[in-house]
């Protein structure tokens, strides 16, 4: 249970002052939350953090307000000139002096009232705000605050800015954000004394409130001490959760399972092509993880199209060779029908048992399903998370992979590894993350890494094409349709709304459809799961040849013989996501293209990063080079500056905190199991602020 002095935390957002039902769909969209359609709690808040700051401590006066600087004036308020009657695009002007000039305060569609309310003629107030000149006469549009002379101290003299999405007042999140903070109640200190005393950190509480009451622009410095309290609270959070489902893990004690060889034997037989040397080499460690009487946490690196999927088919051979049943999870419906696709002519081949399990199996199919794994006549079981939760049982499942993609997710594995008491667990991931990060994202796991591609695989040919040559790279997608060719082409990540990302895919995709003709194909998160499908299949079958996307291909999709790819606006994507979309090209024999089209003038980043796409193809290359890039100092708070699924701690400048954090998590857990002492139990509360809760349920499972 979480502890009663979390509960003013785990509200809705909507209890908090001004939060209606619009403000919290906006908010949701910003920061998310923990569960689908339900509004963010005020816990979800309390790790938005200021981005910029705005500085009103500039008090120059009328005359020496610089043009386009935030100020704070005090004036006096002389006369309104109201606009005439009727005509609503002409502004409402009040002006105003001090000793230096005269102001005019500017207000579009203004309430006389509240304006007369706010500014009485012949009374002093401080405003602040934006000073524009025009012909030499200076103006204030809407002074973002206007307080009386006594209340000179409700202004505040630094705001910190958050980032932002549409539907919000920056003001109104500002306030939001600050009425979050104070309904944190006391807490105790969960870290170790003598380690907050050695780095001179503030206390939770005090950390959290100078985050979000910023005094000066070192307070938004990630390396300040509160952040980095705060930061390793984060990261303490993360590997204590990871630290609890290790331990979970190795106590129930691991089955043997090794395989006959009989099943392996035959899909490889099967199998169109041999494997490659580091395929051999990482089955090889899970055999003997499979043989082991302990059980298997292990990871599976592999770059995209580095084969994965046969590995893991692979490995479920040898756990059903010996008797028992394997499970495959994937994050998303559209890639379970895809692994399904790629296993099913196998598994026919060789007389393996597949079924798919996912939100569209229901009603009788569903029960069939259901009752053929739990009597064992199922061998593999493929399906998205949600469905290993609940009803599903199986007769003895020895081995679940899962397949994350690049979405870290501690909580699926923590969900899937009570399923079956003994199982091993693999975890693939198509993520390159540095050996630093292996260690943040998945604690102390063993680790195989696919560090080859699949012979016969061509290089891909990238480059950088300025968006204003727009009409070139058609016709030369044209070209190569003629001659039989396919492709992707991506539209741009639009970072404040979902809805505009689809709206620009749309309007590419009727662009392109006018110039191409009925060869060009359209797939975005929008659509429903049936029609996404159907987009997919028309495109694998050929029936279109160009698929216009959002980045929900980025997620794995693999059509083997698509040979182009078009990334429209690549200088708004990150590294990382480059990369892996260049990976659904270059999968065959044939050469591939990546177009990465790009809106000049560049950044020095964005220049970097599309130059480091045309020099290198290597994944954990390039996921080396994005650390690199994002401690040369991009702006804080954008999503892809962080580590996804962290808020705060950011590897290239909190590194050293993690490994710290490791060692003290493991630590713990080794002294205090069960998180029962004064410090365990205060440990806990971290464990719920940040999210990472679910190893709670683990400690009481036992
Ligand atoms: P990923 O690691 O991205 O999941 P996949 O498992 O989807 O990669 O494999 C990509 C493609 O490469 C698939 O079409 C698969 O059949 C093929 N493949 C896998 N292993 C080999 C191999 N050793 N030789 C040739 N092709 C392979
Ligand atoms: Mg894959």
């Amino acid at each position: 249970m979480r502890p009663e002095l979390l509960n003013p935390l785990f509200r809705p957002i909507t209890s908090l002052g001004g939060v209606g039902p619009k403000v919290a769909l906006a908010l949701r969209r910003l920061i998310g939350g923990a569960e689908a359609d339900e509004p963010p709690r005020v816990v979800d808040l309390l790790f938005h953090l200021p981005a910029a700051l705005i500085d009103r401590r500039n008090q120059p006066g009328i005359a020496l307000a610089p043009e386009g600087a935030i100020v704070t004036l005090k004036v006096r308020v002389d006369r309104y000139q109201k606009p005439p009657r009727g005509n609503r695009r002409v502004p409402y002007r009040i002006y105003c002096h001090d000793e230096t000039g005269e102001i005019a305060l500017t207000f579009f569609h203004a309430n006389d009232a509240w304006l007369e309310k706010q500014l009485p003629v012949g009374e002093t107030r401080y405003v602040s705000g934006r000073v524009e000149w025009f012909n030499g006469k200076p103006t204030m549009v809407h002074p973002d605050h206007i307080v009386e002379e006594a209340d000179f101290s409700s202004l505040p003299l630094i705001e910190p800015v958050y980032p932002m999405t549409a539907g919000l007042a920056r003001k109104s999140l500002a306030r939001i954000v600050g009425e979050a903070v104070e309904s944190v109640p006391a807490l105790p200190e969960w870290l170790d004394r003598k380690f907050v005393a050695k780095h001179s950190w503030p206390d939770f509480l005090s950390a959290l409130t100078q985050t979000h009451n910023p005094s000066g622009p070192g307070d938004l410095d990630p390396a300040s001490q509160h952040l980095s309290r705060l930061a390793y609270d984060e990261l303490l959070a993360s590997q204590l959760a990871l630290a609890v489902l290790r331990l979970h893990h190795r106590k129930s004690a691991g089955k043997s399972r090794p395989g006959s060889g009989e099943l392996k034997a035959k899909i490889l037989a099967a199998l169109p092509f041999s494997l490659t040397a580091s395929q051999r080499q990482a089955l090889d460690e899970i055999e003997a993880d499979l043989a082991s009487s302990e059980r298997m946490l292990r990871l599976l690196q592999g770059d995209v199209g580095s084969g994965k999927t046969v590995v893991a088919l692979l490995a479920a051979a040898t756990a059903i060779e010996a008797g028992a049943q394997a499970a495959l999870m994937a994050p998303t419906e559209l890639l379970v029908r895809q692994h399904a696709s790629t296993i099913a002519p196998i598994a026919e081949a060789v007389g393996l048992r597949v079924a798919v399990l996912t939100g569209r199996e229901k009603g009788r199919e569903r029960e069939a399903i259901l009752s053929s794994l739990a009597d064992g006549t199922i061998d593999l079981l493929l399906g998205t998370h949600a469905l290993f939760q609940g009803s599903v049982s199986f007769r003895d499942l020895a081995l679940v992979v899962v397949d994350e993609q690049h979405r870290f997710g501690v909580h699926q594995r923590l969900a899937l590894t009570s399923k079956g008491s003994a199982s091993d667990v693999l975890v693939m991931t198509a993520t390159p993350i540095p050996r630093t990060l292996v260690l943040t994202y998945y604690g102390d796991m063993d680790v195989s890494r696919l560090s080859e591609k699949p012979a016969g695989r061509r290089p891909i040919e990238t480059r950088a094409v300025p968006l204003d040559r727009l009409s070139e790279v058609v016709e030369r997608i044209r070209a190569a349709i003629d001659s039989g060719a396919k492709g992707y082409w991506v539209c741009p990540l639009v970072e404040e709304s979902e809805l505009l990302d689809v709206a620009a895919a749309e309007e590419r995709y009727n662009a392109l459809g006018e110039a191409l003709g009925p060869v060009v194909g359209l797939i975005h998160g929008r659509m429903k799961a049936p029609e996404r499908d159907r987009a997919m299949e028309n495109f694998r079958a050929g029936a279109t040849k160009v698929l216009v996307a959002t980045t929900v291909i980025e997620v794995g999709v693999d059509v083997g013989d698509a040979t182009i790819m078009v990334i429209e606006h690549a200088e708004r994507f990150g590294l990382a996501q480059l990369h892996q979309l260049r990976g659904r090209v270059g999968r065959s024999d044939r050469p591939s293209v990546c177009l990465l089209l790009y809106k000049g003038p560049l950044g020095p980043v964005a220049r970097d990063r599309l130059s480091i796409m045309r020099e290198t193809e290597d994944g954990f290359r390039i996921a080396e080079e994005d650390l690199r890039l994002r401690g040369g100092g991009e702006i804080l708070g954008t999503r892809q500056s962080g580590m996804p699924g962290f808020r705060i701690a950011r590897p290239e400048i909190h590194g050293a905190l993690m490994e710290a954090a490791r060692d003290d998590a493991r630590f713990f857990v080794e002294t205090d199991a069960e998180l029962a002492g004064e410090r365990g139990r205060a440990l806990r509360l971290l464990l719920y602020l940040f999210g990472r809760d679910e190893a709670i349920k683990l400690l009481r499972a036992g």
